[in-house]
């Protein structure tokens, strides 16, 4: 919450009562909206809205405008939508915001005075039911967790289900939340080595599990996803023939009703599927969280927002460990991908409590380094051009970067966020002294804001990689970064050998191979502009050993269908049955 505001005695009061889909109720009279909720006080304001609606959120101050001679505090509270007599007549009603001001003859001027000031605001109103340290979605348990939506059909069933798989993963439970012992898949002439953890994370599950269900229960309503849901093609895929459409491309670019993507200059006219958007749509929110300027723009169109953010849990958790050192004084430092959706969204939070500067890896953070270390305001002042929009406005090099505090996107490698923060200990050691570079480079544990998904299967990639392999296939969007991470730690052990992978179609043949080069080019889905390296299939012993991981957004059954793809590459009668090799599996935990 934020206020700035100085009590005086002639202060009047309004309280600004929101529904859950985050629009404003309001008091026509005599054509004209006025606000609902006017008093001298809070105690007569609340008394008022109470009265209207018994069940609301403890009104919040925000903000503060002039109202004549005095000023107007405003305070913001969600309200239950119960029937009221006095929506009932028409003299109480909801609207969006931008429905409010495309009429501002229509509105109070004092109703106007607040609606001119409320934009930094709106990113509150959806979660005003919710505690500093609630989150906006948990994971669901494994009890609740909606399997049906995993074999609602033919394509849902090829796409997630492997049985080779979920004995893998039945094998590993165990173990969870540790790098147990890989998997070793015998058939014959090819053997496949696992590790004990890979494929989807709980955020992804959950994130899946809301898209499919949000679909079914709504087929009456359109149903937008703000951007990719995930970063799997084939998952998105799926989403989008069972009637899902995107808002915008990961890059932000909005997209027009008939596909394709407007930018800036095309030529494009008409409205986009954003400028469409009316309080009967659904938006989801992805996994990666969406920044400040995105939920702003369904606020204010009155779209709900907390009932479909999927973001998840340990991506929110980034954002409140950079509220809370942002609260401590700190400049946060976000070890990141500008582009990346998740960065973006966790940027934006951040420039709420703090200021932010991104860094994509050590040689970057080198140069903010060299930045912070030199004396010479010339040196200094690269900053701003070095770090072009990757810093919040207002960042004043001289004063923020006294004190910093490293959070991370979730899905880096553990190892490059430690360098990152031990290396910036050492400017400051030698700046001021060892005391001082730790009171000046802050934050929790060093590990807190990497996402244990993440971490569990990199554990379990690296203890996998020690043993004797040919060759390694790391399966996952081409645009995934948890996946590229999986891909560095293999080609680093195995050279040409490794390969990043979206699928089974990817391995042409015994001379061609497609292998994506990260980051993936291009602002759409499908659309041709990505790197691809053309190799062979890798060469090896007999049998052939081939370590296969996928990323937290791969599903399993295109692991499986990597399997078969790649057995098909071996005489059939040098191989075993997926039913043998499921039952040594099976075996193997029944021994546990
Ligand atoms: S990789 Fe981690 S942070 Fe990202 S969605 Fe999965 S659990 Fe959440």
């Amino acid at each position: 919450m934020v206020s700035a505001v100085v009590s005086h005695a002639s202060d009047c009061v309004t309280v600004l009562a929101f529904n859950p889909s985050n629009q404003l109720i309001v008091r026509r009279r005599e054509n004209l909206s006025e606000l609902a909720y006017l008093s001298e006080n809070l105690a007569t304001a609340r008394a008022n809205l109470a009265a209207d609606f018994p069940v609301h959120t403890p009104p919040a101050e925000y903000y503060s405008v002039d109202a004549g001679e005095r000023r107007m505090r405003v305070y913001f509270s969600q309200v239950s939508p119960a029937p009221l007599a006095g929506v009932a007549s028409g003299e109480l009603t909801f609207v969006s915001i931008d429905g409010l001001e495309k009429r501002p003859d229509k509105l109070d001027p004092l109703l106007a005075a607040v609606l001119a000031s409320i934009d930094p605001f709106l990113i509150e109103v959806p979660y005003l039911h919710l505690g500093e340290n609630d989150f906006i979605y948990k994971f669901r348990t494994e009890k609740s967790r909606n399997r049906g939506i995993y074999q609602l059909d033919d394509a849902a069933s090829a796409l997630y289900q492997s049985k080779l798989c979920a004995a893998i993963k039945a094998l590993a439970r165990t173990h969870e939340r540790t790098a147990a012992a890989p998997v070793a898949l015998d058939f014959g002439a090819v053997q496949y080595l696992l590790p004990s953890h890979f494929g989807f994370c709980l955020g992804v599950k959950n994130a899946i599990e809301r898209a499919y269900e949000t679909l079914a229960e709504n087929p009456d309503r359109r149903v937008f996803m703000l951007s990719e849901l995930i970063h799997n093609p084939f998952v998105n895929d799926d989403l989008l023939r069972r009637g899902l459409r995107y808002l915008q491309t990961d890059k932000g670019a909005p997209y027009l009703p008939n596909g394709d993507v407007a930018r800036d200059g095309d030529g494009h006219a008409g409205e986009t599927l954003w400028d469409s958007l009316t309080p009967e749509d659904i938006v989801i929110i992805p996994a990666f969280g969406a920044t400040d300027d995105d939920k702003r723009r369904l606020v204010r169109k009155g779209v709900p927002v907390y009932q479909y953010d999927a973001t998840c849990m340990l991506v929110e958790k980034v954002w409140k460990a950079a509220r809370s050192l942002g609260q401590e004084g700190y400049t946060v430092v976000i070890h990141g991908k500008y582009e990346h959706e998740e960065t973006k969204a966790t940027f934006s939070n951040a420039r709420r409590h703090a200021h932010a500067v991104i860094v994509r890896n050590l040689e970057e953070t080198r140069r903010l380094g060299e930045i912070i270390a030199s004396p010479d305001p010339a040196a200094r002042a690269r900053f701003y051009t070095e770090f072009a929009g990757k810093y919040t406005p207002g960042f004043d090099v001289n004063q923020h970067l006294e004190r910093i505090a490293i959070v991370n996107q979730t899905t880096l490698l553990m190892n490059e966020t430690l360098e990152i923060i031990d290396y910036l200990r050492e400017v400051y050691a030698k700046l001021y002294s060892e005391a001082e570079a730790t009171a000046r480079v802050g934050g929790g544990g060093k590990r807190d804001t990497l996402c244990y998904a993440t971490q569990v299967n990199q554990d379990a990639l690296s203890r996998a990689l020690s043993e004797p392999l040919d060759a390694a296939f790391v399966i996952g969007g081409k645009n995934s970064s948890n996946t590229y991470q999986l891909y560095r730690l293999c080609e680093q052990r195995l050279g040409r050998q490794a390969f990043f992978i979206q699928s089974e179609a990817n391995i042409r043949s015994r001379d061609a191979v497609e292998h994506y080069v990260f980051p993936a080019k291009g602002p759409r889905i499908g659309h041709d502009h990505d790197t691809i390296e053309i190799h062979p299939f890798p060469t090896g012993g007999n049998p052939f050993r081939v370590l296969l991981t996928g990323g937290a957004s791969c599903p399993d059954g295109i692991i499986q269908q990597v399997i078969t793809r790649i057995n098909g590459l071996f005489p059939a009668e040098a191989l075993r049955s997926i039913d043998d090799v499921l039952a040594d599996v099976e075996r193997a935990a029944n021994e546990r």
